[in-house]
């Protein structure tokens, strides 16, 4: 059992559970500050002894992969320190120095007790399928470059597919038509991603979710969308010197979105726009009283309504604001949208290609 200083949260090694009083996604910020936050190591299924590189290999263990034991991308040691608030959120992301560090940290976030306990069940219980694969079972980190010019935000990560492989938009449908759209517009190395380990390597573009563990049925609740914010705001605030494009991949991610860029210093138009395929909203790049990474917080941007405009995607007519920042709505590539034909290939590439177009990383190549 791991005790944590301040003395009113620990976790049960044997059952990977918290006991005592840790609060919910719900919970405000609990406000007495101070270090109330763990390593890794303590916490619960995934401490322990670090383990071997067997230890994070396929095979019948069916608890999640302790931090550090060798799965392929593991961001996180088992001295990572551990967030098992709402509030532990946003004081680890904040002080989080790169995104390698905030890479870790999220990975092993246990703040919203109904999703940790959920994300632990589906890596014990598995889909059929794949019965004879480890799974992740922790939170999914962010994915790309620290200089990306492109972020990509989804909603959360899929059961048996982030949940299982540990990297987002891995191992399942959506994933299969996202991947496949990035290398078509030159964002991603190769057409398909199947696993941590597979060689997939992003091209100036970044991926993230909006909450970074599978949730039941596919629908966080928005306490616990909140309590994620923290890790997004961060990605935002470390990734300003060079974004330049956000697609938003359906309206959950674009609901969250906007509070996390304000946030993290961005102009924020008010009232907030509406989501769409093709949507597409211009950021002004208002000047900074501070570098984004300041240890004294974010840096502040004259929020400016008036400058800020919104257009549609006319064809692929995307020619200026490299200055700036342009955010894409694109409706989800789930199954449910492609199986319709609510959304399309064709549809994806477009708005990937224009944001790759009007960020410059497809000149990164
Ligand atoms: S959803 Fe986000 S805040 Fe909640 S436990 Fe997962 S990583 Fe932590």
């Amino acid at each position: 059992m791991g005790e944590l200083r301040g003395g009113v949260r620990s976790f049960d090694a044997a059952t990977g559970g918290a006991v005592g009083d840790a609060a919910g996604c719900g919970a405000a910020d609990d406000g007495a500050g101070g270090e109330v936050i763990g390593p890794a190591g303590a916490a619960g299924g995934e401490g322990g002894s670090a383990g071997g590189e067997g230890d994070a290999g396929n095979g019948d263990d069916r608890r999640p992969v302790a931090p550090g034991s060798g799965w392929p991308g593991d961001p996180a040691s088992a001295t990572t320190p551990v967030a098992v608030t709402p509030g532990d959120v946003g004081r680890l992301a904040a002080s989080a120095d790169d995104t390698v560090e905030l890479d870790a940290r999220m990975s092993v976030c246990r703040a919203c007790p109904r999703l940790v306990g959920w994300r632990e069940e589906v890596a014990q219980l598995r889909r059929a399928a794949f019965a004879r694969e480890r799974y992740w079972g922790r939170p999914v980190p962010s994915f790309g470059p620290a200089d990306a010019r492109v972020l990509v935000v989804g909603l959360a990560p899929a059961a048996h597919g982030g949940n299982r492989t540990g990297r987002i938009f891995t191992g399942d449908r959506s994933g299969d038509w996202l991947f496949a759209s990035l290398h078509r517009v030159g964002l991603a190395r190769l057409p398909t991603s199947l696993s941590a380990g597979d060689g997939q390597r992003l091209i100036s573009t970044r991926i993230v979710a909006a909450v970074r563990c599978a949730p039941p049925a596919n629908k966080p609740t928005t306490l616990e969308r909140d309590a994620c914010r923290g890790w997004l705001i961060r990605d935002l605030e470390l990734l300003r010197p060079t974004l330049r494009a956000i697609v938003v991949l359906g309206g959950f991610a674009w609901t969250a979105l906007w509070p996390a860029l304000g946030r993290a210093g961005h102009p924020v138009p008010s009232p907030r726009p509406a989501f769409g395929h093709g949507r597409r909203v211009v950021l002004a790049d208002v000047p900074t009283v501070g570098p984004a990474s300041s240890p004294a917080g974010p840096a502040r941007r004259a929020a400016s309504t008036e400058a800020v405009t919104e257009r549609d995607i006319a064809g692929r007519g995307v020619t200026e604001h490299r200055a700036g920042l342009v955010v894409f709505g694109c409706y989800h590539p789930s199954q449910q949208n492609t199986f319709t034909g609510r959304v399309t290939a064709e549809m994806i590439d477009a708005v990937l290609g224009a944001a790759a177009e009007v960020s410059g990383a497809v000149s990164d190549k």
